[in-house]
């Protein structure tokens, strides 16, 4: 049996998560990358031997540009076959005026009206069948909290199974969204969320968005950390708040990584264990 492969990627603020599935299939949770180097390009020559190909699936959890950066580089070079979004988030408007900025809320507004659902039997990232006996569950937002002035809430959660080991994928959901969630046992979410392996914390692990009942639920061992060097004050303080069960890495204790110190961070998974190893860059 061939490993399941996971890939958070150091693309600082911002978000990049690679599923490599035992059959081969590529799909990305958000395409955040450096603004100085393409993380599209790097899988490109990584595993598609610099050609231009296409990968098999996008999700966008929320089309937040630190979530969507590359996606531009991804149509050209690596054009997914299906996109997952929140389509209620759409249509966005740029950060900026400026063309790399309109270009990207350009990029994601054309692809959320071209992309098409329902999503073909043959290419549905929640068929296990397809997907190599890997159950990917993409979680959308909860609909009355969504809030145009904030696409955070409008966050989809991905969680990833395989022989049974998990991994919870957030993106920048609020603790509100997280807490309605798993009160109101939202898409069976306590049984398909509890006791990860590895948990993404939500919105880059920031305490003011820790939700602790969330957490519980997760009860994961290790928790990683999508983040650059400290900018907010909420950052600070993650490492102590997001304590999981923790596991010894190199004669270490372990409960957080994160892509600020700890760099690209590879995953597998294969037989009910999974391996870690970090510190490389992109
Ligand atoms: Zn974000």
């Amino acid at each position: 049996m061939d490993d399941l492969k996971i890939i958070i990627y150091d693309v600082e603020h911002g978000s990049c998560t690679h599923i490599i599935t035992p059959n081969g299939k590529h799909i990305l949770v958000d395409v955040g990358s450096k603004s100085d180097k393409s993380i599209v390009d790097y899988i490109c020559n990584r595993y598609f031997y610099g050609r231009n190909g296409s990968i098999d699936a996008l999700i966008i959890t929320h089309p937040h540009e630190d979530h969507i950066y590359d996606l531009p580089r991804l149509l050209e070079r690596l054009r997914p076959k299906v996109l997952y979004r929140p389509t209620e988030a759409f249509d966005i408007k740029p950060s900026s005026k400026t063309p790399i900025h309109i270009n990207i809320a350009n990029n994601a507004n054309w692809m959320n009206s071209s992309y098409k659902y329902p999503i073909p039997d043959t290419d549905n990232i929640e068929n296990p069948q397809v997907m190599g006996g890997v159950k990917i569950t993409h979680i959308p937002s909860v609909l009355n909290l969504h809030d145009k002035t904030d696409l955070n809430t409008f966050s989809s959660l991905v969680i990833i199974e395989y022989t049974g080991i998990k991994f919870v994928i957030t993106g920048d959901n609020s603790s509100k969204q997280l807490k309605y969630m798993v009160d109101n046992n939202y898409c069976g979410i306590r049984l398909l969320a509890a006791d990860a392996a590895v948990l993404l914390a939500p919105h880059h692990g920031r305490t003011g968005e820790y939700c602790p009942d969330f957490f519980k639920l997760v009860n994961p061992v290790l928790t990683v950390i999508s983040d650059k060097s400290v900018e907010h004050t909420t950052q600070e303080e993650s490492s102590s708040v997001y304590k999981g069960i923790g596991t010894n890495i190199d004669g270490r204790s372990r409960y957080v990584l994160t892509t600020r110190n700890d760099r690209n961070i590879y995953f597998s998974v294969s037989y009910g264990q999974w391996d870690v190893k970090f510190n490389e860059e992109y």
